[in-house]
This record gives C-alpha cells, structure tokens and sequence, in this order.
C-alpha cells in the first residue's frame, strides 16, 4: 500500500526531536502565549523573511484575523473586492466572504492551475482594493506580471501560504512578497503540527499588533478590551513541535523535490499531463497533482494497485452550495481542472521505490473507455 501522505513514518524521522520538545512543554506547566510560541513565530519570520509572525488556531483564522485587521486598520471597507483564483481550496474564500468583502474570482491557468494573470484586468473595477494570491499545491502564483498589476492599481497584495512554506519567488520566500501572508499548520501541510495551527506572517508592526490582540479575544492588554476578538491562537506544545520542524523543512521540501523529478522524468503515459513549473525553487511540491480525461478511472485503477490519491479539489468554491451567489459564473479553465486533476502520493518519507511503483502503474495505464 502507497498512501498518499504517511504521516506515522513522518513524525517517526524526527521522533527524538519532537518527544523532547513536547516533554520539555508539557512539564513546563505553561501552556497558551509563551516562550516556545514567541521561539517559533521569531524562527519562522525570520526563515520567510518578514519582520513578524503572529500564530493563531488554524489557516483559515490567518485569513480572517488578516482580513479583519486591514479592516479596522481602514485599507478596506466593507463591500470592497478582492480578486482571489476561482481554483483554490474553500477556506480562501471564506476568509474574504466571512469578513463582508467580495471575492472575484479569476480564472486559472491552464498549464499549472495558478491564477491567470493575463485575466485580472478584466476582473478589476473602481471597488478593487486588493489581490489575494493562492500559491496552490506549493507552486509559487506571483510572477512579474501581477507585481506590475498590483502596483498599477494600487492593490493590496495578500498571499494565502497555506500550502508553500519554504517556496521561493527569486531570492524571496513566498509568505513575504505582499502587505500580508496566511500560513496553515494543518498536519498534512509542508510544516505540518499535530493538531491544528496557523500564522500571519508581515513587515507591518501594526497589523501584526492588531492580528495578535483579534487572535485574544480583542485585548490590547489583560482585561482591557478595545474590539470584538476570537480566540485563536497556536499552542505552546503545537509551536514547539512545529518549531523542531521547521528545522528540518529545507530537507523535507528537497525530498519532495526529488520524488516530483523522479515523476516528471518517468511519467509517459500521453493520456497523463504534468503541471508546468518555471524553475525548481519555485515549487515545494505540497502536491504534485497530474490531468487526465480519465481521472475517476485512473483513480480507482490506482486504488486497486494500492495507490492511494486525493483529487484537488473535486468542486471550485464558486460552485459549492454554500456560494449559490456564484454558480452562474462561467470559469472554464477552473471547472476543467477540478474535473481532471488528480493529486498523487508525494512526501518526504516517500522511496523512490514507491515512486517507481506509482509510475510504472500509471505508464501501463488504458482507459476501458477510449
Ligand atoms: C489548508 C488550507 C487553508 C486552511 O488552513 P486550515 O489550517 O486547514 O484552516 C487555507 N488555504 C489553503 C490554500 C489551504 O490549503
């Protein structure tokens, strides 16, 4: 059996590592807002290259903590649109929709899934005050164009880094290439917790304060309660796990890499298209997510083999129940991909052997259909 991500062997490789720390918080006695958060978010600002990280609960709280924050800082209003890629994972959207703002969706590309730069001016109207960038499947979205756009328009430029930690746009890592970054720790991502965990990364002093005190239930200090907060904030024992693995994040991502090569060099199967990468630094390979016409059979074929895979994702936010305001919107390229992508197993516990296997299944690969 391959499985798509073996976490147990995962936690396994740096179990020494992780049993310390967690001893080490357990019998501190200090459990929320303490040492081992402050070490993390300083190591893991300092590793994306921003002035500040914030922790919180999850992803999708980055979001919302960021959003609500730019709101109360007054660089959006209430109404205002964002433009954000129709092909991303749900919480993106509910991070802008939860917050009174409103998406537009932009369609994505069709060689790798990302938002379509060639498409945001005609997305782009007088109530347009910022882009949120997804880097989806670990790929880096941002590129010359979109910084030229952003800058044009006076746009805010936000960056959804829950599936690209460690992804690098030139020389910059991703989750410090706009005015603010949300990171998830959900244990499947790259830097991965056991549990769940989140983090707003920015150079802005302010919003990083004003995130903190909405993480807090409002408070600017103890007791003293100056807006409507949530509580949302990453635990001492979730950092100082996360804190052992962002240590080992480089190796984990070139581990990946290595699989993703190993895929693009023995893939050959003509019914099967691989994702377009620019240069290698530029994916982390949170997911190496393939196309085919035949994707419901090849992913049962799979399964029937032992290969484990997952589909990302089978239904666009846009056409969710939840967003019934949207379904009349036509976005092609993002209706097509979430009909034809199919995720397969990568991680950095993964063996060549095991990616030999998978290709070797998909190579020999017919449709009883065709
Ligand atoms: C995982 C994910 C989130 C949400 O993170 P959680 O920690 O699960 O709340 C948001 N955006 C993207 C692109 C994600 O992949």
């Amino acid at each position: 059996m391959i499985k798509f991500l073996d976490l147990q062997s995962l936690t396994h490789k740096y179990h020494d590592e992780i049993h310390e720390a967690v001893k080490r918080t357990v019998d501190s006695g200090w459990y929320l807002l303490g040492k081992e958060t402050q070490q993390f978010e300083a190591h893991y600002a300092t590793y994306i290259g921003t002035h500040h990280c914030v922790g919180c609960a999850n992803g999708l709280d980055a979001l919302l903590l960021m959003f609500k924050a730019l709101l109360l800082q007054g660089r959006l209003k209430e109404g205002d649109e964002i433009l954000v890629p129709a092909n991303t994972f749900i919480a993106t959207i509910h991070g802008i929709t939860e917050n009174g703002l409103r998406p537009i969706f932009v369609d994505a590309r069709d060689d790798n899934g990302q938002i379509d730069e060639a498409k945001l001016s005609a997305a782009l109207t007088p109530r347009t005050h910022a882009l949120l960038i997804v880097h989806l499947y670990g790929q880096c979205a941002m590129n010359q164009a979109i910084e030229a756009f952003c800058e044009e328009h006076n746009l805010l430029l936000l960056e959804d880094n829950a599936q690209a930690h460690g992804c690098l746009y030139g020389t910059r890592r991703t989750g410090s290439l706009g005015t603010a970054a949300a990171h998830s720790f959900y244990p499947g991502k790259n830097l991965g917790a056991m549990g769940d965990g989140g983090a707003v990364t920015t150079d802005d002093g302010e919003l990083a304060a004003l995130i903190r005190q909405l993480g807090n239930y409002g408070y600017s200090e103890k007791y003293v309660c100056p807006e409507i907060g949530k509580n949302s904030r990453l635990d001492e024992i979730q950092a100082a796990i996360l804190d052992v693995k962002l240590r080992h994040l480089d190796t984990d991502i070139e581990a990946r890499r290595n699989i993703a090569d190993f895929y693009r060099t023995h893939i050959s199967n003509p019914l099967i298209s691989l994702p377009q990468i620019s240069e290698r630094e530029a994916h982390v390979y949170h997911l190496f997510p393939i196309r085919t016409a035949h994707r419901n059979e090849l992913q049962n074929y799979l399964r029937e083999r032992g290969i484990e895979t997952l589909i990302h994702y089978p239904t666009p936010p846009h056409k969710q129940q939840c967003y019934s305001e949207f379904h009349h919107l036509s976005l092609p390229v993002t209706e097509r991909i979430s009909a034809e992508v199919l995720s397969l197993p990568i991680s950095p516990v993964m063996t060549l052997q095991e990616a030999r296997e998978v290709v070797d299944a998909l190579n020999a690969f017919t449709p009883t259909n065709s």
